[in-house]
């Protein structure tokens, strides 16, 4: 088995809509970002890329390439997968944990993890999504943006 680990963040842009792992948050700024600036897709990207050492979501999606403009971060992801599976491996289980103050990840988790494990073809009980706020400390304490850790488990198919 393989673990691998993944990190994002992104600042916060009042003209964009919020999106994190695919799931839209009305009513909160969205992400800055080249793509669709969700930082819970980039981060899982990165922790499955990071098991397989296949590099990393920037290497693969590099912003400032206009195929990637504007990008649906869970197109990437998807790709991503593609590219991990192409390599004998499946998808264990993915743990996630989403850092800021806004927007509320709790009441949303369930919808996050649904839709990641579309995407990472697995069920949804291998998929955990967790929020925390910073209490108020640091960047993410201000508001400023939105800080995700990722783990991801994968395991050779054959
Ligand atoms: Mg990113």
């Amino acid at each position: 088995m393989r673990i691998g680990f993944g990190y994002d963040s992104h600042r916060f842009d009042q003209d964009r809509p919020c999106i994190l792992g695919g799931v839209r948050f009305p009513g909160v700024p969205g992400l800055r970002g080249f793509s669709d600036g969700d930082a819970v897709a980039h981060a899982v990207i990165d922790a499955i890329l990071g098991a397989a050492a296949l590099g990393d979501v920037g290497r693969h999606f590099p912003p400032g390439d206009e195929r990637w403009r504007g990008a649906d971060s869970m197109d990437l992801l998807r790709r991503a997968m593609a590219l991990v599976e192409s390599e004998g491996f499946e998808v264990g289980n993915v743990d996630v944990t989403v850092i800021c103050e806004i927007p509320r990840i709790g009441p949303a988790a369930d919808a996050i993890r649904e839709s990641l494990s579309g995407a990472l073809n697995v069920e949804s009980s291998a998929v955990s999504v967790k929020g925390k706020s910073n209490e108020q400390m640091g960047w993410e304490g201000r508001r400023e943006g939105v800080a995700v850790h990722a783990v991801a488990l994968l395991r050779p198919t054959v």
